[in-house]
């Protein structure tokens, strides 16, 4: 049997009456779309932020697309972002017109290194977008500070950081605004598709709420344009409601297999995911880092264990990008990493047993190299 990176079907073995009971309550009311689950979600989610506003929508590249013309970003507009993200990141930007700029990582962390920040602010830099990448924080403090400064919006993309913090602060609780994924993977993941902003600007939400729904807020009459259909279901939004009570047991399975990993896999030679400082990382994936990473991998598949890459293409150097003009060479840190890294199986149902598994087949496979 295959151990692979991320798998549900234990969860939903445990939770399955649960997350039935709450699919036919939705089956039974009547009512499919922006109803009392979705109304409800929104409610507990913002509250498990303190914050006081979320809109909910159908994924996390539609928060982070709505979440910036919610913000006034568009055609003519640069936002500096990461390479070193999920595409999705970047297709958001480009989606609303504006121009993607990048700043490399960290070396350690891999996460934006906010120190390049003010090289890369010209007169049309509009937005900041720091991604919370691998389940950590960055460090928003001098970001919030460059945004100030110059009047930026900060948007955070959360899709990869339910419940991690940062001293103490929430991801996405820092900026204008915040967009999180539900897509399953992820920390707190949906059975389906789904998305959510929070904020705690009036104007921000009353902006999304339109945007989501054709750009109406009485039924068929359009306020404004752009509209979208851009809805979370009542029936994931059911489901979400369930899993966010469970949301801080996860990370503390996601922790504890962390944990356990660190423990068995050092010594090893393999890079292991770095703590920056303040931060309680949430592992939505472990990255690891190895000079002779395809090797490893191939030799795991062997040994029934699935692996992962996250990412093995910085975005600039794609072919949907190459408009940009963006080459190798040009984020040196972000093109080493992405040499080296990959994921090892990652997700709050992973049993101690598998966790063994993939510990003494990475330990066998290193010494073999
Ligand atoms: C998953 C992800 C997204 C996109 O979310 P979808 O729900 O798949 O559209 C955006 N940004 C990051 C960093 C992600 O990991």
């Amino acid at each position: 049997m295959t151990i692979n990176v991320w798998n549900y079907l234990a969860e939903y073995e445990t939770e399955r009456e649960e997350i039935l009971a709450a699919v036919d309550g939705v089956f039974r009311s009547g009512q499919l779309v922006l109803g009392p689950e979705v109304q409800e979600f929104e409610r507990e989610f913002a509250g498990y932020h303190g914050a006081p506003h979320c809109v909910s929508v159908d994924n996390g590249t539609n928060a982070l697309v709505l979440a910036l013309r919610a913000l006034g970003v568009g055609p003519g507009d640069e936002v500096i972002t990461v390479s070193n993200t999920a595409a999705p990141t970047v297709i958001a930007i480009d989606a609303v017109g504006a121009t993607p700029v990048f700043v490399d990582v960290d070396p350690d962390t891999l996460l934006m290194d906010v120190a390049q920040i003010p090289g890369a602010l010209t007169a049309r830099t509009r937005c900041l977008l720091p991604v919370h990448l691998y389940g950590q924080c960055v460090d928003l403090d001098p970001l919030m500070e460059i945004a100030r400064e110059h009047g930026l919006k900060v948007l955070e993309d959360c899709a990869q950081a339910h419940g991690a913090r940062r001293n103490g602060r929430l991801a996405g609780t820092t900026g204008d605004a915040a967009a999180f994924s539900f897509y399953p993977t992820k920390v707190l993941g949906a059975y389906g598709d789904g998305g959510a902003v929070i904020t705690s600007d009036p104007q921000v939400d009353a902006s999304l709420r339109r945007l989501r729904y054709y750009g109406m807020e009485e039924r068929y009459y359009v306020e404004s344009t752009p509209g979208h259909n851009s809805r979370l279901d009542e029936v994931q939004a059911a489901i979400l409601r369930r899993k966010l009570k469970r949301l801080d047991d996860y990370l503390e399975r996601r922790r504890a297999i962390a944990d356990r990993y660190a423990e068995g896999l050092a010594g090893t030679g393999l890079a292991l995911p770095p703590l920056a400082p303040g931060n309680d990382h949430v592992y939505y994936v472990y990255v690891v880092r190895h000079p002779e990473r395809d090797r490893v991998i191939e030799a795991m598949g062997e040994r029934g264990v699935s692996l992962n890459i996250s990412y093995r293409w910085p975005v600039h150097t794609m072919k949907g990008f190459a408009h940009l003009g963006l080459g190798p060479g040009a984020l040196p840190v972000t093109e080493a990493a992405a040499d080296e890294i990959f994921s090892l199986p990652m997700y709050a149902s992973l049993t101690k047993d598998d966790q063994d598994t993939v510990i003494e087949a990475l330990r066998e496979t290193l010494a073999a190299l």
